[in-house]
């Protein structure tokens, strides 16, 4: 069954995202998300799989895959680039979709396309611009209404890398909580 090969594929991805992280390094997405879901991530992986029974979420991993294999091919981009850097005590570590010299290229997916590019993005393509040594990221959407792109030159600088590992608050922004898998069991869920 077709079902079946992209489910296993979709939990073969979440592994691998996992993966990338080992137990001392703080992932740029656990910069740019609320803190608790990476605890309830390890403590409950069921529920964090259950995101590769998603419908958005597996669209979502399908354009990446149609968009990087583009980028590679005609572009002959880097594709899923893995760094890390050290800051102070700590080891962050990131993966951008796609590279090309000193461009980074990140593609979001989003149901609707009001308000992008989004903040929490920015702040992730800023943090690729340090991380990375690049120039520029550059953020390109694909919603259902509207394919487009936003260059994000800004970098980030350390102090304000250690504000966003110390920083606790949760949710991080007051959306999260409604998209967020761990809703069902988290005594911080907050209604927008
Ligand atoms: S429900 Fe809200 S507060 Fe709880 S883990 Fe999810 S985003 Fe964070």
């Amino acid at each position: 069954m077709i079902v079946e090969i992209v489910i296993d594929w979709r939990l073969k991805e979440l592994e691998k995202h996992r993966k990338l992280r080992e137990e001392d390094a703080i992932e740029v997405t656990d910069l740019i998300r609320c803190p608790l879901k990476r605890d309830f991530e390890e403590k409950f992986p069921d529920l964090y799989k259950a995101s590769a029974y998603t419908p958005s979420t597996i669209l979502g991993s399908l354009v990446h895959l149609g968009l990087e294999n583009i980028l590679s091919k005609e572009l002959n981009a880097e594709i899923e680039v893995t760094r890390e850097k050290r800051v102070g005590d700590h080891k962050i570590v990131g993966r951008i979709d796609a590279k090309l010299g000193r461009v980074g290229i990140e593609i979001k997916t989003s149901r609707a396309d009001f308000e992008i590019p989004y903040e929490h993005h920015v702040l992730q393509a800023r943090i690729y611009n340090w991380l990375f040594d690049l120039e520029k990221t550059v953020l390109v959407y694909v919603t259902p209404d509207r394919v487009t792109e936003y260059v994000v030159e800004e970098d980030i600088d350390e102090d304000e890398i250690l504000k966003l590992i110390v920083d606790k608050s949760a949710p991080r922004y007051d959306w999260e909580c409604k998209y967020c898998f761990f809703s069902l069991i988290c005594p911080k869920k907050r209604r927008k």
